[in-house]
């Protein structure tokens, strides 16, 4: 007989809460917030076929899940607490359920956080997931902070996601090595949360990137009513990607998307700040362009050439 939803949720999703005040099995979970703080939350859902190929092991759909939700914690600089997770599956699959938890819970244990409710129904396959965090009172990461002179920075490397994306569609070959490397930065990204942290009173603006640099840079600069200037060459990429023509290089870098690393500002006496804020957590953070006045976006080559403007940003309704 197949497990029913209580016996799922019971088996796979209920485990003993320590931080938080009430966890799975009531109307509602009770998470404390400590005083002089603010609650930050955020939701992310990814959809079957839209957000994540049926093909991923279900451990890492777990895990990205969880991964993406904590990426925007991260953006805000705030500490996670913990998340809820609403999903729909079209049977009670035990191998999947199974690999799901445990690709989530490794996660979750990581950031010390932990799952305290949600909402489990039959249909097509979709997980929406909700995290908490915390940050001090008017201390969060925005992206409306970016000032004139500013420098421009992101973390980690961006494009890997979008070039294994399109190692699936068949689009471009990759050797089996190189595959399965890009291929953990689509479905294994890891969320910038130290870093989110450690820029906490350094950053003056930030967004993690999820639908590709110049997308969610543009956020950036329509919240805080200024223009930018990037040099294109200086995104930090992968040796992978560096392999391959620089036409696909920039499109990835400039426009891939699913990278989930932070693009950020801070100001140009506060660059040691932010090597630092890098070091401790771990993560390279490179500076990649400018902040200016005049509003738009500008494209520099190694050169300071222009470059010209043709990259797009995934827009779920228009692609
Ligand atoms: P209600 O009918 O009040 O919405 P449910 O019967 O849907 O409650 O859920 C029972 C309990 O199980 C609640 O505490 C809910 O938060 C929790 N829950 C349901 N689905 C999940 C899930 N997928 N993961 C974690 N907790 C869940
Ligand atoms: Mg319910």
């Amino acid at each position: 007989m197949s497990l029913g939803e209580f016996d799922l949720i019971a088996k796979y999703f209920t485990r003993p809460v320590a931080r938080a005040a009430l966890g799975v099995g009531d109307d509602c979970a009770l998470l404390a917030v400590r005083p002089g703080m603010q609650l930050a939350v955020s939701s992310d859902m990814l959809v079957e076929g839209r957000h994540f190929l049926s093909t991923v092991a279900p451990d890492r759909l777990g895990h990205k899940a969880l991964a993406v939700n904590l990426s925007d914690l991260a953006a805000c600089g705030a500490a996670p607490l913990g998340f809820t997770l609403a999903f729909s599956l079209p049977r009670a699959d035990e191998a999947f359920l199974e690999g799901l938890a445990r690709g989530m819970f490794a996660l979750a244990d990581e950031h010390g956080i932990e799952l305290v409710g949600g909402d489990t129904t039959q249909g097509p396959l979709n997980l929406c997931l909700t995290v908490f965090g915390e940050v001090p009172a008017g201390g969060a990461l925005l992206r409306s902070g970016a000032r004139p002179g500013d420098d421009l920075y992101v973390s980690g490397t961006v494009g890997d996601a979008r070039l294994a994306l399109e190692a699936f569609r068949g689009t471009l070959a990759l050797p089996g090595e190189q595959f399965d490397r890009v291929r953990v930065a689509m479905e294994r990204p890891q969320p910038r949360v130290a870093l989110g942290l450690a820029l906490r009173g350094v950053a003056t603006s930030a967004i993690d990137v999820s639908d590709g640099l110049l997308g969610d840079l543009g956020h950036v600069l329509k919240r805080s009513e200024v223009g930018a200037c990037v040099e294109v060459d200086a995104v930090p990429r992968s040796a992978v990607l560096a392999a391959q023509p620089p036409a696909w290089q920039r499109e990835c870098t400039l426009a891939g998307g699913d990278d989930y690393e932070l693009l950020f500002t801070a100001a140009p006496g506060d660059a040691e700040r932010v090597r630092a804020a890098g070091r401790s957590a771990g993560v390279a953070v490179t500076r990649i362009g400018r902040i200016e006045a005049a509003r738009g976006l500008r494209l520099v080559d190694a050169a300071g050439a222009p470059v010209a403007h043709t990259f797009g940003s995934f827009d779920h309704f228009r692609s």
